[in-house]
């Protein structure tokens, strides 16, 4: 979340002094003024040429201003027409941002304490609640899922068959072939997760069991069963999926890498997926790994994501054992 100050507001008052002297000359017409006249800034001016012509307005409700003002953008405001007609309002509470304020990746802006009172939804960051996602709610193992995530949030049975197929035909585009296509899958919450992985980090989302049958020291049978977060929304489902059939891809071929460039490379997988449906959900996940700080799923990702934009998959591929 991007934390974002307002300039502060220019506080100036003029002076206005109203002076008697020997005919000066009005700035605004030219004329000569007899009598009173008024100066501002070291100019003189007739009260009428000066309230009519000089005299600062307000940009929003077009009156003069003769006090405080707010300026932006060289533009003068009252500050209570600033205040309530041009400051931001909060997207939340519908109030003026004044101060400090964040803005959200998605673009909504609101109030600090906001942060501290919603929930933030697990998957796509927004706070939760009526204005910002049309609510949401609390999973069992903790996690928060929002309305709009909610929407595609993969839950039972029904979308794995065919996200397998998606994702699998989307990898052997790109020369990752020969994969089981009858892997079993399996929605965990993030407790069962933990208990799964030896390593685990919370920026898994899935995990893959491997398992190989040997016989008198010859394998007989390798088999996989990946494990993936319930209520992920869809294209974050078969991002993880991806990253998922990545690891079986390195089993089958008995690639055990370095955990960096293990990861890394499985990541290339929901990389893919996310450019293979371009969403400014797609976009939010993409840099949420470009950001990452984790030494596997973010620095591992970004280096092999480098590797794979300057030399493409084939190379990839076929070197992956030598990569360091
Ligand atoms: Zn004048
Ligand atoms: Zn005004
Ligand atoms: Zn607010
Ligand atoms: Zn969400
Ligand atoms: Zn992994």
């Amino acid at each position: 979340m991007r934390r974002l100050a307002l300039n502060f507001l220019l506080i100036l008052v003029l002076f206005v002094g109203i002076i008697r002297a020997a005919d000066p000359e009005c700035s605004y017409c030219n004329k000569t003024i007899e009598g009173n006249y008024l100066s501002v800034d070291g100019k003189s001016y007739h009260e009428d040429c000066y309230r009519d012509h000089v005299q600062p307005r307000c940009a929003h409700c077009g009156k003069v201003i003769d006090g405080k003002y707010a300026l932006l953008n060289d533009e003068m405001y009252h500050p209570e027409c600033y205040t309530n007609h041009i400051l931001p309002r909060c997207a939340i509470c519908d109030q003026p941002l004044q101060g400090k304020y964040y803005t959200d990746y998605w673009g909504n802006s609101f109030h600090e304490s906001h942060s501290s009172e919603l929930s933030e939804c697990h998957t796509c960051g927004r706070l939760i609640c009526d204005e910002l996602t049309g609510g949401g709610y609390e999973l069992s193992d903790g996690r928060y899922l929002c309305g709009i995530c909610n929407e595609t949030a993969v839950t039972g049975d029904f979308l794995l068959e065919s996200s397998l197929s998606y994702v699998l035909r989307l990898l052997e585009a790109n020369g990752i072939d020969n994969l089981p296509d009858d892997i079993p899958i399996t929605l965990v919450d993030q407790q069962k997760l933990r208990q799964l992985s030896v390593s685990y980090s919370d920026a898994m989302h899935g995990f893959t069991d491997h398992n190989t049958q040997t016989r008198n020291g010859h394998i007989v049978s390798k088999e996989s069963h990946i494990y993936i977060l319930s209520h992920l929304p869809l294209t974050m489902f078969r991002a993880v999926l991806a990253h998922e059939l990545l690891h079986v891809y390195l089993f089958e071929r008995n690639l055990d890498l370095r955990s960096d460039i293990r990861e890394g490379f499985c990541n290339l997988g929901s990389e893919m997926v996310y450019q293979d449906t371009p969403s400014e959900y797609a976009e939010f996940r993409l840099l949420n790994m470009t950001k990452s700080q984790d030494p596997d799923y973010g620095y591992g990702y970004r280096k092999m994501s480098g590797l794979l934009d300057q030399r493409g998959w084939r190379y990839l591929l076929e070197t992956l054992d030598e990569i360091n």
